[in-house]
């Protein structure tokens, strides 16, 4: 038998037909989640217990593929109280043929990848993540603006003082007109009046934006490179946080995790770190390390 992961572990003894809707419910959040594909079978995952409760096939049989590679081969008989769960090495010649002609249509449609959308509760983070880069953008725009015409208000007398130290520097001549008289002063101000909120909106909002509308989802396992040893010193001053997971470089602003080795000595053995965030402003929604716990 394979070597099962917690995602795809199968119950060691005769199995009942609440074992199958249990698997069949849980596996199917997981294809949502992206830790399991399916890759199809007698009825479409939405439909599955709909069409069983139409009795209409002697079986109906549905494979799944997971994470840690291996494949899965449920199967309801509706003659039969056991269900099967059961590890296989390939899938079916029929299925995988199937499969290729699918990839073959999804990839000329340019289709992003099953599992890898935004959920839901994915979405709604986002756009209220959205809302508030909008404020935020249109706070900066008034303050750039109040700063450009407290700028060009200001006395004379109180530019010369705030550039006295480069005067002296650049021998540049006193301010003699005042700040709105100022033709080359007026432009840089507009420039950045403009720039700053458009800048601050490509920045951050636009991105999310842009998730909110194609909802690709970044998902990836990506291995710790190596452990390391903080000194004690260092580690006083992390509140004993002593040891660091460095990860493989990545598409996420995750480098590396601190930890207590004494706390948390399972770290020790990590192996790796899944990794989900979103395509364009890759906000993250989900960071586990992983541990080889077989
Ligand atoms: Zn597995």
């Amino acid at each position: 038998m394979k070597k099962s992961c917690k995602y795809c572990a199968i119950p060691n003894r005769e199995l009942t037909s609440k074992d199958y809707f249990d698997k069949i419910e849980l596996w199917s959040r997981y294809v949502k989640e992206g830790l399991f594909e399916f890759k199809g079978g007698d009825t479409s995952l939405a439909d599955l217990r709909e069409e069983i409760s139409r009795e209409e096939m002697f079986a109906y049989y549905h494979y799944f593929k997971c994470d840690c590679g291996n494949y899965i081969r449920t199967g309801v008989c509706i003659r039969s109280s056991v269900p099967i769960l059961e590890y296989i090495n390939e899938l079916p010649a029929e299925i995988d043929k199937d499969l290729q002609n699918l990839e073959k249509v999804s990839s000329s449609l340019n289709q992003p990848e099953i599992g890898h959308k935004l959920l839901d509760t994915e979405i709604k983070i986002l756009k209220e993540k959205y809302n508030e880069s909008i404020q935020n953008v249109k706070k900066i725009s008034v303050i750039t603006i109040l700063i450009a015409v407290i700028a060009l208000l200001l006395p004379i007398e109180l530019w010369n003082i705030i550039i006295i130290p480069r005067k002296r520097l650049h021998n540049l001549p006193e301010i003699v007109e005042p700040m709105y008289e100022n033709v080359s002063m007026i432009i840089i101000l507009i420039i950045i009046v403009t720039l700053t909120p458009i800048l601050t909106y490509y920045g951050f909002s636009y991105l999310i934006k842009k998730d909110l509308k194609y909802k690709d989802k970044i998902r990836g396992i990506y291995k710790i490179e190596r452990i390391e040893n903080l000194s004690k010193m260092v580690a006083k001053k992390l509140d004993g946080l002593d040891t660091v997971l460095h990860f493989e470089k990545n598409e996420s602003k995750i480098k590396k995790h601190l930890f207590n080795k004494s706390k948390n000595p399972e770290l020790l053995k990590a192996k790796s770190i899944l990794i989900e965030c979103s395509k364009y402003s890759r906000t993250i929604f989900k960071e586990k390390i992983i541990i080889d716990d077989k």
